[in-house]
C-alpha cells in the first residue's frame, strides 16, 4: 500500500513538473524567446492588481521596431527574424529588475511590465534602451543593418475606478505620437 502511495505521489510530481514546462513553452515567444502575449494577458493584470493594493506606481512601455516592413522588403524574412532576435534579446538584458517582463505583443511590437516603476525611472530605461538599439549593428549576409524604435512609456498609481487596459492605451497612444513625430524617440504620460 505505501508503494502504491510513493509510485502515486512520484507520478504526480512528475504531472506537475511537465505542467510547468507546459505552462513555459505556451508562454514563451518561439522566435525570440522573450515572453508571449499570452503571458502579458495573463501576468499584467496580476501586476496591476498588486501595485492597486500596495499603492505602488506601475509603467509599462510599448516599443515599435520603425519602418520594418523596409527590413523585410529590401533584405528578405530571415532578415527580418534576426532583426527580431536581437532587439528582443535587447530589450530582455537591458531589464534587470526581477519582476520586470518582456513580452513579444504582435509582429515587431514589445511590451514591458515595470512593476515599483514610476515615470522618471520607465523614461530613463526607455531612452536607455532606444540609445542602445540605434548603436547595434545588425550582422546579416552581405549587410551590416541599423535599426531605430519608438516607444510609448505610461505610468500610474492603479486605482479601482480604472481599468488595466486604459494604461496600455495610453502608452499606445504615446507610442503613435512618437510616430507621429518622426520615430526613434521616447514619448511619455503619467496618468493620473
Ligand atoms: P512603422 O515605423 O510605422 O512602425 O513602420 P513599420 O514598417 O515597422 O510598420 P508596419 O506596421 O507597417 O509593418 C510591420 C511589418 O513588420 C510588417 C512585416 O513586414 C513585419 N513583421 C511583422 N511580424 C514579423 C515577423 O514575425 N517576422 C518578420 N520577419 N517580419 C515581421
Ligand atoms: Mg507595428
Ligand atoms: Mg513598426
Amino acid at each position: 500500500m505505501q508503494e502504491r502511495t510513493q509510485a502515486l505521489e512520484a507520478t504526480l510530481g512528475k504531472l506537475a513538473e511537465v505542467n510547468k514546462q507546459l505552462h513555459v513553452l505556451s508562454t514563451t515567444d518561439g522566435l525570440t524567446g522573450v515572453m508571449n502575449r499570452r503571458f502579458f494577458d495573463e501576468n499584467y493584470p496580476i501586476e496591476w492588481l498588486r501595485a492597486r493594493r500596495e499603492q505602488l506606481p506601475l509603467s509599462i512601455i510599448v516599443v515599435d521596431i520603425d519602418y520594418f516592413k523596409k527590413v523585410n522588403d529590401n533584405y528578405g524574412h530571415s532578415a527580418g527574424d534576426e532583426c527580431l532576435k536581437i532587439v528582443a534579446s535587447t530589450l530582455k538584458n537591458l531589464v534587470k529588475r526581477p519582476a520586470d517582463a518582456v513580452s513579444r505583443f504582435g509582429g515587431e511590437e514589445f511590451v514591458m511590465t515595470l512593476p515599483n516603476t514610476d515615470l522618471l525611472g520607465a523614461s530613463y530605461l526607455a531612452e536607455h534602451i532606444r540609445e542602445h538599439i540605434e548603436a547595434l549593428r545588425i550582422d546579416i549576409p552581405d549587410h551590416n543593418l541599423q535599426l531605430t524604435i519608438s516607444l510609448g512609456v505610461a505610468t500610474t498609481i492603479p486605482s479601482a475606478e480604472v481599468e488595466p487596459e486604459a494604461l496600455f492605451c495610453l502608452a499606445d497612444d504615446a507610442l503613435y505620437t512618437a510616430k507621429d513625430n518622426g520615430r526613434n524617440q521616447v514619448v511619455t504620460r503619467q496618468m493620473p
